[in-house]
């Protein structure tokens, strides 16, 4: 076309890059028991009676092959209690990934701890070289470790740092629930993990949370901190009363308890969680390999020893400067594809950078900086089909040929 009229867009996605799946049946169907039951607190039994959270408890320990669970309100206080419970004070340093998102920095400053950032690599995994470097500048002894859009990093070489720097570690995986790394679940290397089971994540109660661990100390401080009262023998994985005898009186009540609605529309979803995995890997592989038919388009590599969660996809575009990841976001947009950038000057929506996180001290992060600048991201819904994912990867190669030969 001549004298640069845009090309008229033909093609477009209409899915919705929010809508999740339907729960299952079963979930309905015990929600509706709840209901009925209008027994809803947890401690709220009748004689004998284990409970839907206890019960959830018990099956995500199973499952997870953690020693203990704890479910609680959401995924940033299964973070502030991971973080208490592992002995965290008010003024002390945690180290977190320059990449991630805005819960993670807010639970360090919910328990008055001073987030130290570490910079990430080209692959969106945490720098090993930087957190040594961070380690021996902050003289950190804990580090919230979150595995941001399921990208891990080494993890035995990151234990084997931690370990001999006495450095704790807590896992944020939010987005590795299900994922393992060379065959051990993310969750199992550090001191404790928090999960979440908000709506965008690998199960869905809406808002939720989930700690586990293996140390009984840590878990009994985390279910007093969470709000047992004195109940905690209604727990479904919990460690022996006598493992209590401090915790019960060094550790204050925060209300952060998970509700038996929530936990019983969870456990189907627990169930059924290692179909969901396949069914969000088979989305993921197919946009992945549309996405790597563009020249422009670098996809991130992942490491053998990775099995991921494929519920959201990242790509870079190495070659772009800023306003041309403005026009991909907005020639996607046209497209019906909803994309997020992480080199926005502005948070936006869930998406936000940690130049913006400004309640904690500003550090220069150049090399997260770099990679943010041409970062994209996509969330891969299970309402999606694999023919929606091979659209969708065609309709972003369509965007940036367009951003890249504007006058064509
Ligand atoms: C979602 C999320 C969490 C937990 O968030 P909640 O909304 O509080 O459940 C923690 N870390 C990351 C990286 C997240 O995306």
């Amino acid at each position: 076309m001549l004298n640069g009229a845009a090309t008229p867009v033909t093609r477009k996605f209409t899915g919705a890059f929010t809508q999740q799946a339907t729960l299952p049946a079963e979930a309905m169907q015990a929600a509706m028991s709840v209901l009925e039951s209008g027994r809803l607190h947890r401690y709220n039994l009748l004689p004998g009676e284990i409970g839907e959270v206890a019960a959830l408890e018990s099956e995500y320990r199973a499952w997870q092959g953690s020693a203990y669970c704890l479910a609680v309100t959401s995924g940033g206080q299964a973070m502030q209690i991971a973080l208490r419970a592992c002995g965290v004070q008010p003024g002390d340093v945690v180290l977190t990934n320059a990449f991630t998102l805005a819960p993670v920095p807010g639970a360090i400053a919910a328990v008055g701890a001073k987030a130290a950032l570490v910079e990430i690599t080209d692959e969106l995994r945490l720098d090993l070289d930087d957190l040594e470097q961070k380690i021996a500048e902050t003289k950190a002894r804990f580090l919230m470790l979150s595995h941001m859009r399921g990208h891990l990093c080494d993890m035995e070489a990151l234990m084997h740092q931690c370990d001999k720097a006495g450095v704790t570690v807590i896992e944020d995986c939010a987005h590795t629930m299900g994922a393992r790394w060379n065959g051990r679940r993310s969750g199992n290397f550090g001191k404790a993990a928090c999960f979440s089971t908000q709506t965008y994540k690998h199960m869905n109660s809406g808002e939720g949370g989930l700690v586990t661990t293996d140390d009984p100390e840590i878990i009994a401080r985390s279910t007093i901190l969470s709000g047992s009262y004195m109940l905690y023998e209604r727990h479904g994985a919990g460690p022996e009363p006598e493992d209590f005898d401090d915790a019960r009186y060094q550790m204050p009540n925060c209300s952060a308890r998970m509700d038996a609605l929530r936990a019983a529309i969870l456990r189907p979803q627990l169930a059924q969680i290692e179909e969901s995995i396949d069914a969000w890997n088979a989305l993921y592989s197919t946009t992945n390999q549309g996405l790597a038919a563009s020249n422009s388009i670098r996809t991130i590599a992942r490491p053998a020893a990775e099995s991921l969660v494929g519920s959201s996809i990242q790509f870079r575009l190495p070659g772009f400067g800023p306003a041309q990841c403005q026009s991909l976001l907005a020639a996607a947009t046209l497209r019906g594809v909803e994309l997020k950038w992480f080199g926005g000057a502005e948070p936006v929506g869930f998406t936000s950078a940690h130049q913006s996180w400004r309640y904690m001290e500003s550090q220069p992060m150049p090399r997260t900086d770099k990679v943010l600048a041409t970062l994209f991201d996509m969330r891969l819904p299970l309402t999606f089909s694999d023919a929606d994912c091979a659209f969708i990867a065609e309709l972003i190669c369509e965007a940036v040929d367009e951003v890249n030969q504007p006058h064509l």
